[in-house]
């Protein structure tokens, strides 16, 4: 489990970037195009961090991320935004956000994202105890 990223997006070339540049950098990593496919992997897999677009049909990110928080406060989510942010970080952050890139980034600041939320993911788990 400690190599697993879950990348949720609803555009195809979005999505597909995202698996490519994750797996290219050695994660073990799921890419599913909407919050109701994501929640259906969640029944049966952990990931220690989660990366999310906010604007898809449905439901978006930041109903993603609430609903994930119900049950879940270890896994890192992580907010992918576009360029024109329609979501202030305030709302972010109450929904449960660990941290928000914008669109296009660059491959370090994604790169050191997710080592960070990795880091935390441990401490978070260290910090319960017992079972991840
Ligand atoms: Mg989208």
């Amino acid at each position: 489990m400690e190599n697993k990223i879950l990348v949720v997006d609803d555009e195809d070339y979005h999505r597909e970037l995202m698996h490519k540049l994750l797996s290219k950098l050695g994660y073990d990593v799921e890419a599913v195009e909407s919050a109701e496919d994501a929640f259906s992997l969640l029944e049966t897999n952990r990931y220690p961090v989660i990366i999310t677009d906010l604007i898809m049909l449905e439901m978006d990110g930041v109903e993603f991320c609430r609903k994930i928080r119900e049950t879940d406060d270890k896994t890192f989510v992580i907010a992918l935004t576009g360029h024109t942010d329609l979501y202030d970080i305030d709302k972010l952050k109450e929904a449960g956000f660990d941290n928000h890139l914008t669109k296009p980034f660059k491959i370090e600041v994604i790169k050191q994202a997710i080592q960070d939320g990795f880091d935390e993911f441990r401490k978070r788990a260290e910090r319960q105890g017992g079972s991840l």
